[in-house]
């Protein structure tokens, strides 16, 4: 590569592709997933711990209402011992089932929750177990992006270096129109290869291509015919 603004040209192209590779590293998706992990996680916990209060206020007015009724249960049994005739008795035995009735609906209730409970307690020891391991996973993933983006933003500090030494060696006039086309194209200088100009990929007519070398013979460089581009032997 002979020619100062094919230099220039390259060394752009390179800062391009490079600012286009770090924005879109595999390393980045990674720490998103691993960020995700811990964010599902956490909401995870948080429920379980939600639900296990849920559970515990539960079996809290389980118990209370239990208490209740025995309490209820026990003074109807009382009056029951001192009560003669047969018609009150038997109201008050109905009472009495009725009310084991709902003693037996609220155990068997409460049972459920402290199961629940339990079941909920053991997921969520396991889930705290996965902590670290997501933590550590995190801390990788961002450590591993870390290095390659750093790796990227050496070489572009190197080639930004590189770059006001080169704009230097491109004649000022030049230097200004491919400054222009850059505002708009990748690739503002390029060669012609054969008949084809490597910037647009159009192939000049014969004619074209013999004014294209009469002009980059008289002035270094000349216009592609098709797209405006900077072109070169
Ligand atoms: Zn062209």
């Amino acid at each position: 590569m002979s020619h100062p603004i094919l230099e220039l040209q390259a060394a752009e192209t390179m800062a391009d592709q490079l600012k286009h590779r770090r924005e879109r590293l595999v390393e980045r998706d990674q720490v998103q997933a691993a960020r995700n992990e811990l964010i599902r996680w956490d909401q995870a916990r948080s429920l379980m711990h939600q639900r296990l209060d849920e559970l515990a206020e539960q079996i809290e007015e389980s118990e209370a209402d239990g208490r209740e009724i025995d309490k209820h249960r026990a003074k109807l049994e009382a009056q029951l011992k001192t009560v003669i005739a047969p018609r009150e008795a038997e109201a008050l035995q109905s009472e009495i089932t009725t009310l084991s009735e709902r003693r037996s609906q609220l155990d068997d209730a409460e049972l459920a929750a402290l199961e629940d409970q339990t079941r909920i307690e053991d997921d969520l020891t396991a889930l705290l177990g996965q902590e670290q391991t997501l933590r550590d996973a995190f801390i990788s993933a961002d450590a591993a992006l870390n290095a390659v983006a750093t790796d990227i933003d050496g070489e572009l500090t190197r080639i930004a270096d590189r770059l006001d030494g080169l704009r230097a060696e491109v004649d000022p006039a030049l230097l200004k129109r491919y400054d222009r086309l850059r505002g708009h194209l990748v690739v503002a200088a390029t060669t012609l290869s054969g008949s084809r100009c490597e910037g647009c990929h159009l192939d000049l007519s014969a004619h074209e291509v013999d004014d294209v070398k009469d002009e980059i013979a008289a002035n270094g460089v000349a216009d592609c015919p098709q797209c405006g581009r900077i072109l070169l032997r």
